[in-house]
Formats: structure tokens, C-alpha cells, sequence
């Protein structure tokens, strides 16, 4: 496993011929995974908008001004039973997303370590993207029986200031460094479409295989625009542009699950079939995102059986965490907040998209 790739490299991989390409990464593939088998995640939306981050593609920025309904922190029942849905529809992980800026100890963050548990004891795998978090709150993450904790880089260094003014890069780093010092996986990937060049995809390639080691889970989504956001009116990529930078994330990545995740609405199957055989192996179902618009769960089915594929089961690439009850923890509360690092960055197109939903 190489730990040492350049941008150089990264960019030669893509730039690939494709049939080339394809051929290489479809190899990497088969050499780690089954081919025929792709994992069904389902993506809950927890805690909806609200959010005092200027993520530049977030619809659920409150500074923003979109159709986003904001929802209170879900309750653990309302969670079981859509974790206990997605299940019988064939999803075996349940990622939970919370609009939050960072973990805060007190009771939602009780309330969400109770969803783990839950879920955990369902037999799913269980994912959480709460925003940062210090090793503390991880370890407690980690005894409540999560499996992955989602947080992911976005892009390059270099663009990120250019997406994001309300963190910096090292934050995203040291949240997954916090993780990594449990036994709770790392699912870290990006977007691509965002007006980012080909050296910023290589860069944000760079940031995660250099990570020793490397995340064993990285979504690759493509920008949805959303209206009332700063990227508005940005064109969605083409789909020749999500199959080589899947291909080049296997290649780069061979043992890690690579996500199909957000934009899949604007793929064809046959689009979809191609980055299949590049390399990803997982997508989410259900149809919404977080808050943007996915296939239909019926939908996938039908491209499953088409294409003979299979959904995979759970904790096929790791075993299941023990759960630890809440009264039988060695970690507490410790009332930490992660620190703010980038006072006084702003990024205009955002300021703008802040401005115009004032008026
Ligand atoms: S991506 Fe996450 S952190 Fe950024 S604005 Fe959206 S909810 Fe907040």
C-alpha cells in the first residue's frame, strides 16, 4: 500500500486514456473487492439546517437563503425506525448527519450516542457526520459502537479557502485524526464540480492516500447546485469527469470503499454502470441526500438486477464494535469545543449569497 503519491502522479492516473484507465482501476478493484458487489448506505438527516458554517455548496447554511426546512434533533425511536426501514430495504450502514459546526457535549450529543447504540444493535453498520470532534467525544463515539465517522476534506487545500471561510483544512485534519485514535473507521472524501481544477482534485486525492492509513471509506460526490447557495449557478460536471476521478481514487485507494454519493440523480445507469466497474462500490439510497435529491430506493433495485449486482452485508471489511452502555462509560463529558481557526477569512461569492438573502 503506497503512502507517498504526488499530484504529478495523481494527474498522470487521470489523464489516463480511458479505456486504459478503466482496465487499470477496474484490475485494482478485483484485486481487493467483489466486483459484483456494492454496499447500499442510507443517509439520515438527523438534524436539519441551521448550520453557522458558509460551506459554499451547503443548502443548509443558515447565512443562505433556500428552500431548506430546518428540523430539530430527530428522536432515537423516529431513528430506529427509519434505520429499521432502510435495513429492509437493503442498506446495511446508516450514516446520520447532523447540521452542526462541532460536537458540543450535553444532551443532544447524549441523544445522538444513543442512536449508535441503537443502530449498532441492529446489525448496521453505523456512521455519524456531526462536525468536528476532539478525541474525547470520538472515544465516546467509539463505545457507543460506531463504525465509521464521515468527515470529509471537500478539495484541495489550496481551493478549500476559496469553498469554506468559517474553518480551515487543519481542522478537517485534526478531526480525523481525533478518530483515528479510536477504533471507529474514517469515511473522508469530496466533491468535485465546485469550479476546482483538475490539480485541486489531485490535491484532495493527495490529502487522503498519504493518510497512514488511508480512509477505508471516501465518497466522491458531484456539486448539486441548489438554489440560494453561492454555487448556484454552477454547471453539474459531466459524467466522463466522475468516472475518472472514481477510477483514480480506486487506483490510488485500492482497499478503501469508494462512494458514489451525491449527483447521481444527473447520471445515467450506464454512467453509473461505468463507475461500477472503475471502482465504486457503494452508494446511498433513498431519495434525499441529506437534503438534495437522490434516485428512488426502487429505482437502484431495478439497476442493481440489471446489472446482476448484489448489495454487500454488513461488516463485511470489518467486525462489528462492541457497544458500551452509557452507565458503563470510562469517558465523560468534558464540555470541550473545538477552536475556531480562520478569523476573519471571507470568501466574497459567499458574502454575496449572505447579502441576497437578506434583501
Ligand atoms: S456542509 Fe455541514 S458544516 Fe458545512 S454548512 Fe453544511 S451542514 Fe454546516
Amino acid at each position: 500500500m503506497r503512502h507517498d503519491w504526488t499530484r504529478e502522479e495523481i494527474m498522470e492516473i487521470y489523464n489516463t486514456p480511458l479505456m486504459e484507465l478503466l482496465y487499470r482501476a477496474a484490475t485494482v478493484h478485483r484485486e481487493h473487492h467483489d466486483p459484483n458487489t456494492v454496499q447500499v448506505s442510507t443517509l439520515l438527516s438527523i438534524k436539519t439546517g441551521g448550520c453557522p458554517e458558509d460551506c459554499g455548496y451547503c443548502p443548509q447554511a443558515a447565512r443562505y437563503h433556500t428552500d431548506i426546512e430546518g428540523n430539530d434533533l430527530m428522536t432515537v425511536q423516529h431513528v430506529k425506525a427509519q434505520a429499521l426501514r432502510a435495513k429492509a430495504s437493503g442498506s446495511s450502514r446508516v450514516c446520520m448527519g447532523a447540521a452542526w459546526r462541532n460536537v458540543k457535549d450535553g444532551p443532544e450529543f447524549d441523544q445522538v450516542l444513543e442512536m449508535v447504540r441503537t443502530i449498532n444493535k441492529l446489525d448496521m453498520e453505523v456512521c455519524c457526520t456531526l462536525g468536528m470532534v476532539t478525541e474525547n467525544q470520538a472515544k465516546r463515539l467509539a463505545e457507543a459502537g460506531l463504525y465509521a465517522y464521515n468527515h470529509n476534506l471537500d478539495t484541495s487545500e489550496d481551493y478549500y479557502k476559496d469553498v469554506i471561510s468559517t474553518r480551515a483544512y487543519q481542522d478537517r485534519l485534526d478531526t480525523i485524526s481525533n478518530v483515528r485514535k479510536t477504533n471507529v473507521t474514517v469515511c473522508s472524501g469530496g466533491i468535485i464540480g465546485m469550479g476546482e481544477n483538475l490539480d485541486d482534485r489531485a490535491g484532495m486525492l493527495v490529502a487522503l492516500a498519504t493518510l497512514d492509513p488511508q480512509p477505508e471509506s471516501v465518497p466522491i460526490n458531484a456539486l448539486v447546485a441548489v438554489e440560494g447557495t453561492p454555487m448556484e449557478d454552477i454547471e453539474p460536471i459531466s459524467i466522463w469527469e466522475m468516472i475518472r476521478m472514481v477510477a483514480t481514487t480506486r487506483i490510488v485507494m485500492p482497499k478503501t470503499q469508494v462512494r458514489l454519493s451525491a449527483g447521481r440523480t444527473e447520471m445515467s445507469r450506464e454512467g453509473q454502470a461505468m463507475c461500477f466497474f472503475a471502482g465504486a462500490n457503494s452508494i446511498f439510497a433513498g431519495d434525499k441526500l441529506l437534503t438534495t435529491p437522490n434516485p428512488d430506493v426502487n429505482e437502484d433495485m431495478e439497476m442493481f438486477k440489471l446489472l446482476g449486482l448484489t448489495p454487500q452485508k454488513a461488516f463485511v471489511k470489518k467486525a462489528q464494535p462492541e457497544t458500551v452502555e452509557a452507565e458503563d462509560s470510562a469517558y465523560q463529558d468534558m464540555g470541550e469545543k473545538p477552536k475556531w481557526t480562520r478569523p476573519g477569512h471571507t470568501i466574497e461569492r459567499n458574502q454575496l449569497a449572505k447579502m441576497k438573502s437578506k434583501e
